[in-house]
């Protein structure tokens, strides 16, 4: 790939040079620096680098500059960059028309004039920026390859696992790509060995498990030393966030994840309500930023291995691997979170995977481009994959069996789905069943007033209807409560619970019956299920484990 391109707009000719210089010094290895000194000028050049197919990265624009704004060029300029990101030099009496430029032209980012220093101002900014786009835009030379048959579920559940650990991967449908049927020649394979992995400078993975892809991508899968300071049982945001508080505050820590960091955050196309993010961030890019902490904090992070069981051993608490092998810590940190409940329609289960899937990753939104979608649930997530899938979809069918959102999902999404143009909303109904020959081809939607059905062709469904705690693994002496959520704190004084704690002192504030076992994020009783409060709950418990390690 040529050089990607920044542009810098300025009529200023010194503001013009200064900012051009600053950027030149920083990122003039990787990237050509490219002036205009008008929005006429600037549009002129994107026109002939997209003319050129030349990659824009970034364009940097000053807003009060005669004839067209910076927020009027930018909004033209989207049509010729695309993918570029966004950034507005302004005064601070611009503040409010940058904020709404964030809405409505997709603005990325506004910076106060002037940036000096810029090592403290301007850099942070667009390293950020250009990272972003690096990981929307990879170097595809470096890529995983998959080939296998897009409906296989083994092959859904690789590319989901590639693709929420953030490994950059291409795709080969056995069925329509000619270089699939190349790879799989040259590697001599048959049906039963789809898909196959190939991995860059490493062998080819005939249907690998998990664990095997994970060790193949060098990703760490055991765990380094017999005993820590604290052991994190899941890697969503309350999981992550524990790790980095414990890690920075000199504990040892180990954080087990048994299928990508992240966790249901991770898998959300769009965090709007995450305290710092005014134009909302990608769970994708939250998770990578929480794993860079973790890393850079020292916690060791054990990947695509699953905790099966829990002993206590006096001071020690022992977690089970499943395979083998297990991981003893002084404290522990139940972070697991919940899983999707499954929708009761007739068929629905042999096609899972096959264009019915629970949640909708990045991936699987961009595979609908021009078709018909389906999703189930009144939620925040039903919501939020939605307007995802509406990107690419040509219609999307929001199925509700309530006569309303407004008690389940919050007013600024509803807002967005009642305005988008391709999505209907279908209150009152259900999916009955589900139907297609190895993959889904159509539904059976009943009307729950008057019993009618309507069959309809679609080949995917997506679908978001609550969710159940990971916690059978946990055994009988961590008390939880019917649903199987993790009692905590004072509610284990409770009639009830009561009699799970066997200490003089009363529980501390996110501890589990079970002294030492602590609980994180939507796992436990009464917890809010957002990102925000599992990312407080996690760096909560730290604190709690201190004053635990204290006692002992
Ligand atoms: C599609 C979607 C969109 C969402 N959007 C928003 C939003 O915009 N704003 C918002 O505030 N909230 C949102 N939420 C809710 C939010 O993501 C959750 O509240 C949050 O992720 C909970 O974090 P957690 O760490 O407690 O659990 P989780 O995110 O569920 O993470 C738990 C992790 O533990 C792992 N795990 C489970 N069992 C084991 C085991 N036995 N061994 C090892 N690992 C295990 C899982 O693989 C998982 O990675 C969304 C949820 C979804 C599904």
């Amino acid at each position: 790939m040529s050089k990607p391109h920044i542009l810098t707009v300025d009529d200023d000719p010194m503001v013009s040079a200064a900012i051009s210089r600053d950027l030149r010094s920083r990122y003039g290895a990787d990237y050509r620096i490219v002036r205009a000194t008008s929005g006429a000028q600037a549009l002129d050049v994107l026109t002939k680098l997209a003319l050129r197919n030349q990659p824009v990265a970034l364009i940097a624009s000053d807003q009060r500059m005669p004839q067209m704004t910076g927020i009027e060029m930018l909004e033209q300029a989207r049509t010729n960059a695309p993918d570029a990101k966004f950034l507005l030099l302004t005064a601070y009496a611009d503040t409010d028309v940058a904020i709404k430029a964030i809405n409505d032209i997709g603005l990325d980012y506004y910076l106060l004039k002037p940036w000096d220093p810029p090592e403290e101002r301007l850099y942070p900014v667009v390293d950020d920026l250009l990272d972003d786009w690096r990981r929307a835009n990879p170097d595809h030379n470096a890529d995983v390859r998959v080939v296998g048959d897009r409906w296989s579920d083994r092959s859904h559940d690789i590319k989901t696992f590639l693709a929420r650990n953030h490994v950059p991967y291409r795709w080969y449908d056995v069925e329509r790509d000619a270089e699939a049927q190349r790879l799989r020649d040259l590697a001599g394979a048959t049906v039963e060995d789809l898909p196959l992995v190939l991995v860059p400078e490493g062998d080819t993975l005939r249907t690998p498990s998990n664990l095997d892809l994970a060790d193949a991508l060098g990703l760490r899968t055991r765990a380094e030393q017999p005993l820590y300071d604290l052991c994190i049982v899941g890697g969503g945001p309350a999981g992550l966030a524990a790790a980095v508080y414990a890690a920075s505050e000199g504990l040892s820590t180990v954080i087990v994840e048994r299928e990508a960091p992240g966790g249901q955050a991770g898998q959300s196309a769009a965090i709007e309500n995450y305290l710092g993010f005014p134009k909302g961030l990608t769970g994708s890019d939250l998770t990578q930023r929480a794993v860079a902490q973790v890393v850079r904090f020292g916690a060791e992070m054990v990947l695509a291995r699953g905790i099966v069981g829990f002993e206590s051993r006096g001071p020690v608490h022992a977690v089970l691997f499943d395979g083998s092998g297990e991981i003893e810590a002084r404290a522990l940190i139940v972070a697991t979170g919940v899983a999707y409940r499954r929708l009761a329609a007739a068929g629905l289960a042999e096609l899972t995977g096959r264009g019915v899937y629970y949640g909708a990753t990045a991936s699987e939104a961009s595979q609908c481009q021009g078709d018909d979608v389906y999703v189930v649930g009144a939620a925040n997530s039903a919501g939020q994959a939605a307007l995802n899938l509406a990107r690419y979809a040509k219609r999307v069918v929001l199925v509700v069996r309530a006569a309303t959102l407004e008690n389940t999902m919050s007013r600024y999404l509803i807002d967005k789905i009642l305005s988008a143009p391709n999505i209907e909303v279908r209150y009152r109904t259900e999916v009955q069943a589900c139907t297609g020959d190895g993959h889904l081809e159509g539904l059976t939607l009943i009307d729950r007033d008057t019993g009618g059905t309507e069959d309809v062709s679609s080949s995917w469904l997506f679908v978001f209807i609550g969710a159940s705690p990971h916690t059978e693994w946990l055994g009988p002496d961590v008390a939880r409560d019917e649903k199987g959520f993790i009692v905590t704190g004072q509610d284990l004084l409770r009639p009830g619970y009561a009699e799970h704690w066997p200490l003089a002192r009363t529980p501390l504030a996110l501890e589990t019956s079970v002294p030492g076992v602590f609980a994180a994020g939507d796992v436990r009783c009464d917890s809010m299920k957002r990102v925000a409060s599992a990312v407080g709950e996690g760096a909560m418990s730290v604190y709690l484990v201190h004053r635990y390690l204290a006692t002992i």
